[in-house]
């Protein structure tokens, strides 16, 4: 399907801590660009929690870079990322590639050596397919059960089920 084009990701994960540095590295990746609200932590959470930091940290220790990309606004970026003080960016009106291309250029990477990390079809891996970045999508943390949100995971299941069709194909062949 034409779509898939953009909305396929190249890997579908249960969570970010399956994403190892050994792995990025096999891929030749040397900066993730990460979502924050549902892939790193929850909306509830305003700050990092250990396991996000240590598995940053493995990341940093292996020499691979990382931003943050966020759609939502500001104050709840900038709190999060206190401590660590990255690369990010907020209103960042994904699926837009702009912050992508702005956080790349500041990380000195390129799309060949760059993943994309996040919980939406249709913001990170739009934004990460149409730049040709590698895109990885974990399962969302904790969903909010808005009508609004319900109707988005729906729009995304074709594309989901799509991905573990093709990922059983693939497993088949020798
Ligand atoms: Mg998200």
């Amino acid at each position: 399907m034409l779509t898939d084009k953009y909305f396929m990701p190249d890997l579908r994960l249960d969570d970010i801590y399956l994403v190892t540095p050994e792995f990025l590295k096999a891929r030749g990746i040397r900066a993730v660009l990460l979502d924050i609200d549902n892939t790193l932590v929850t909306y509830d959470d305003p700050k990092p929690t250990p396991p996000v930091l240590a598995w940053l940290d493995s990341l940093k220790e292996n020499g691979i870079s990382a931003a943050f990309i966020s759609n939502n606004h500001k104050e709840r970026v900038q709190t999060f990322n206190e401590e660590l003080g990255y690369f990010a960016s907020w209103d960042s009106k994904k699926p837009s590639g702009k912050c992508y291309l702005a956080a790349m250029e500041r990380l000195g990477t390129s799309a060949a050596d760059t993943a994309v990390i996040g919980d939406q079809v249709f913001t990170d891996v739009w934004s990460a397919k149409r730049l040709g970045l590698y895109a990885i999508l974990v399962k969302p943390i904790k969903d909010k059960t808005s009508l609004f949100f319900r109707f988005k995971r729906a729009l995304e299941r074709p594309v989901l089920s799509r991905y573990e069709k093709k990922r059983r194909g693939t497993e088949r062949r020798p």
